[in-house]
């Protein structure tokens, strides 16, 4: 007798699959339906998830039907609901009906876009679709593909500033003059950055932290005192990294002075707008990019505040051969023709991994499914929110504004200090009908809240609103 040949697991058959695909997509229109409807944050307690699901994975495979049920009764209570109207907290992280079935066709294609060889649309969406955002944004003609720079899409605004802080270094003369190298970025910047400045190996003591003014803002002049005095000690100002719209309090630093300072030293300037920068697509808001035609690099999220779920960070470069410098090698299994020829981009060279997913899709259903006309819409429903919501904050004497109104957020205390501020969060958060998140500015407790959620309308910042008058 033959031994029996494997014949590989079941799969769906396209028609099981299509009814399968059917129902998660109920599934998901029911759920977005209602989320306004669910707390925001889950009532779990650490391990409650695990205890829910069984300890060993099933031997035999379970129908699709049992697998929808699971998620609806045992995964979807138990997320915190970023998608609901009333989650302020942290930035958004924004979702919408078109970028959850572009992320959909890019699982279908099942793609891995590492080269242009290995998927021409994946990549070549992407650029095309990054000049759209540039030109969308009014960014300058320096990020557009057609020069020696152009976008890219990466996972998070922690990987582009990392492509930078590696692209920097090695720019001013890699591992051998790291000792002497110094970045700055202010005392407002995004963990991230520090994180990536170590990670690129550098010691903490070569990150410098510039001061900021009174409204959180980098110091432009300690700055550049900090650039002389470390020239004047023999060392190598390498990396100033500004931040556009900061996570605390949105403050947005002097982009053109900085790039001024850092350009006459020779530094790469990198741009942090990870959540302002989605507010670029309006033209009324076109002075976040003062100066921006002078840096060397810049990114912002469009899954926080443009509608593409996460992960889609967009990453421009003014000159992407530093970057490649620094992050390509070519082993000889992804030698190919069309790499050789030099007529392509590969992506892998403008970022830490190898593989990428086709995250262009997403971003191409949104803009094509929005227009610019909606991107901005929804800017700017959140901006005028966010003001109106400025305006009761100041007429209510138990509150005051933390820091200037920036875009969509908003800092706010009570007036009576730090106890009675914790507890007016707690009060809120406690409704379940909005979520907040905190931060200390000047050593004080602030509420922060960012509008800017998908299905956030005016009447649910109001509601917000009302709650601050009933709860201060
Ligand atoms: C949110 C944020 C980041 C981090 O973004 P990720 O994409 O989560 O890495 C970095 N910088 C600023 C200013 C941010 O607001």
């Amino acid at each position: 007798m033959m031994p029996e040949v494997p014949s590989g697991p079941d799969h769906m058959t396209p028609d099981e699959f299509r009814a399968a695909g059917h129902a998660t997509v109920d599934w998901i229109a029911d759920f977005l339906a209602g989320v306004a409807d669910r707390p925001i944050m889950p009532d779990v307690a650490p391990g409650d998830v695990r205890a829910s699901l069984p300890p060993s994975p099933p031997s035999v495979g379970e129908p699709f039907d049992a697998l929808l049920a699971d998620v609806d009764s045992l995964i979807a209570p138990a997320v915190t609901q970023w998608q609901h109207p009333g989650f302020y907290g942290y930035f958004p992280a924004n979702s919408s009906p078109p970028s959850v079935l572009g992320e959909l066709v890019s699982a279908g294609l099942g793609v891995q876009g590492m080269l242009w060889s290995t998927s021409p649309a994946c990549t070549e969406l992407e650029t095309h679709v990054l000049d759209w955002l540039a030109e969308a944004c009014g960014l300058p003609d320096r990020f557009r593909s057609d020069g020696p720079g152009g976008g890219v899409i990466q996972d998070s605004a922690s990987s582009a500033s990392l492509c930078a802080v590696l692209a920097a270094r090695d720019r001013s003369g890699g591992s051998e003059a790291l000792p002497d190298l110094r970045v700055y970025t202010s005392g407002q910047a995004h963990l991230s950055i520090e994180k990536d400045v170590l990670v690129a190996g550098f010691g903490r003591h070569q990150l410098r932290v510039v001061p900021v003014d009174g409204d959180y803002a980098m110091d432009a002049d300690a700055l550049a005192r900090m650039v002389e005095a470390d020239l004047a000690d023999g060392l190598v100002p390498c990396l100033v990294v500004a931040t556009v719209g900061t996570t605390s309090s949105g403050a947005v630093d002097p982009v053109a002075r900085i790039a001024e300072i850092a350009s006459a030293v020779g530094a790469w300037v990198h741009v942090d707008s990870a959540w302002a920068g989605s507010a670029t697509v309006c033209p009324e808001h076109s002075d976040l990019l003062d100066g921006l035609d002078r840096v060397d690099s810049y990114a912002f999220n469009p899954h926080k505040w443009l509608l593409t779920n996460f992960d889609c960070s967009a990453f421009y470069v003014a000159d992407a051969a530093p970057l490649a410098a620094s992050l390509s090698i070519v082993p000889d299994y992804l030698r190919n023709a069309a790499s050789d020829s030099g007529e392509v981009v590969d992506y892998r060279d403008w970022q830490i991994p190898l593989g990428r997913r086709f995250r262009a899709l997403k971003l191409w259903f949104v803009m094509r499914s929005y227009g610019t006309d909606g991107l901005r819409a929804h800017i700017r429903a959140h901006v005028a929110a966010a003001a109106t919501l400025a305006d009761r904050v100041r007429a209510n004497p138990r509150l005051e504004m933390a820091a200037p109104l920036s875009l969509g957020l908003v800092c706010l205390r009570h007036v009576d200090g730090d106890e009675a501020s914790e507890r007016l969060l707690a009060d809120v958060n406690s409704t379940g009908e909005a979520f907040l998140t905190h931060t200390k500015l000047d050593d004080r407790f602030v509420l922060r809240v960012a509008v800017g959620g998908t299905w956030t309308t005016a009447t649910h910042v109001d509601r917000l609103a009302d709650l601050f008058d009933d709860l201060a």
